[in-house]
């Protein structure tokens, strides 16, 4: 058992890191306009990107991407978190974001959608959720009826996160009540200008984002718009969604650890009571707690994200890495907007996001209590 990292992902860790250091860390207060990277600023950091190599860095190469592991994609995560700088959802500087659930199209649906998608000419939300089924998506009602050469779409979505600036949609609806999970939903490709598709609300969210509720009043999907076969949907967006947890759990990493780094600096430069705070136990012992949770959570996320690399089925560690390490970070930010006392609370620091931000991402794609149920059927399960 080696628990080094190969020389070369080693080297690139350290690349990426020394980017987020010199190009992102200094400018991050004041990159952003209304959740997106000011175009100027995008334009400058997507031609450094370039430059190193790292655009499309997690599309496979067959779709003209970097073709990066599971391991290195955690990598480059980890440390591009170490920063606000980037909006944390949407387009970052690495090319457009790909949900791995479109290389399940098939060639007809990859033209018409995934390649505009990837020459970043179009984007793509993701419709699951319903006022009635959010972690439990297997009792959404939205109902799909085939008609002819269409398929008939009645229902609601909610909380769909760029479904406003979005031209295409990923549905998923019920196609056969009486199987629902279990073979009864399928998966659509939608174009979110089409009649009898309405955005009616937009939710204001503590962390600035605006997700959308969606009505669909008799719209009209075509038939050859069908992902994969009918009734495939349910488990296609299981899969994609536990790729996606590897880059949750990636994310808090980089979160942590430069609140580590940024508490560990005040804490030896701020002085109370005639000694600074570093020589506090009650202030060090935080952030030997940070340090000792960042420790777990990194081993867990590096195990998961190379046991994905030798084709093994990670699901049960991809949902104990991204709960355990999602709820570590948000600990961690917290002890150390602790150690900032007030100055933690403004705004010219990334502390006061994060603790928003890391607080959202306990509920969003798959709530704590969530993993909890799927982690606790596994252990019963093992040990009957
Ligand atoms: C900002 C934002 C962006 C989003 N973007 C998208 C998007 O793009 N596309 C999309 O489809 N969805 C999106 N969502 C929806 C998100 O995935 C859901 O909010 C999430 O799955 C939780 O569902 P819910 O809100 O209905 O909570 P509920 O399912 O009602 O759960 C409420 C609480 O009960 C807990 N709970 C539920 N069931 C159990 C149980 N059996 N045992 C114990 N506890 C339980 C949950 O963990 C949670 O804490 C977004 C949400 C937000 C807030």
């Amino acid at each position: 058992m080696d628990f080094n990292l190969p020389e070369e992902l080693q080297m690139l860790k350290d690349t990426v890191r020394k980017f987020v250091d010199h190009e992102l860390i200094p400018i991050e207060m004041h990159s952003q306009e209304n959740n997106e990277l000011k175009p100027e600023i995008r334009e400058r950091l997507e031609k450094k990107t370039k430059e190193m190599g790292l655009w499309m860095f997690d599309v496979p190469e067959e779709y003209g991407g970097g073709g990066l592991g599971s391991l290195a994609q955690v990598l480059v995560w980890e440390q591009m978190c170490r920063t606000i700088a980037l909006p944390s959802r949407g387009r970052g500087i690495f090319g457009p974001e790909i949900r791995p659930i479109l290389y399940a199209l098939n060639d007809d649906q990859k033209k018409r959608f995934l390649d505009p998608i990837l020459r970043g000419e179009k984007e793509l939300c993701f419709m699951q959720t319903e006022p009635d089924a959010g972690s439990d998506p297997g009792s959404m009602k939205t109902r799909a009826v085939r008609q002819g050469d269409y398929y008939i779409v009645n229902g609601t979505k909610r909380f769909i996160t760029g479904a406003d600036k979005a031209d295409f949609g990923q549905l998923m609806a019920v196609t056969d009540p009486a199987k629902g999970s279990h073979g009864g939903i399928s998966c659509f490709m939608v174009d979110m200008k089409s009649p009898g598709l309405k955005i009616t609300a937009k939710y204001k969210t503590m962390m600035g984002e605006e997700p959308c509720e969606i009505v669909f009043d008799d719209l009209k999907v075509p038939a050859e718009n069908l992902v994969g076969k009918e009734g495939e949907g349910f488990k296609l967006a299981q899969k994609w969604l536990g790729i996606g947890r590897l880059k949750h759990g990636a994310r808090a990493l980089g979160v942590a650890e430069r609140c580590i780094e940024m508490g560990s600096r005040y804490a030896k430069q701020r002085v109370t009571f005639g000694k600074p705070l570093s020589e506090r136990q009650g202030i060090t012992f935080k952030l030997a707690d940070s340090y000792v949770e960042l420790h777990a959570a990194r081993l867990m996320v590096y195990q998961a994200a190379w046991k994905n690399d030798q084709n093994e089925d990670i699901r049960t560690e991809a949902y104990m890495a991204k709960m355990f390490a999602d709820e570590m970070s948000f600990r961690v930010v917290d002890r150390v907007l602790q150690i900032h006392g007030g100055i933690g609370l403004t705004l010219d620091l990334p502390l006061a996001k994060w603790f928003v931000d890391q607080r959202s991402r306990m509920i969003t794609e798959g709530a704590s209590e969530v993993m909890r149920m799927v982690i606790a059927r596994e252990v019963l399960k093992r040990y009957n």
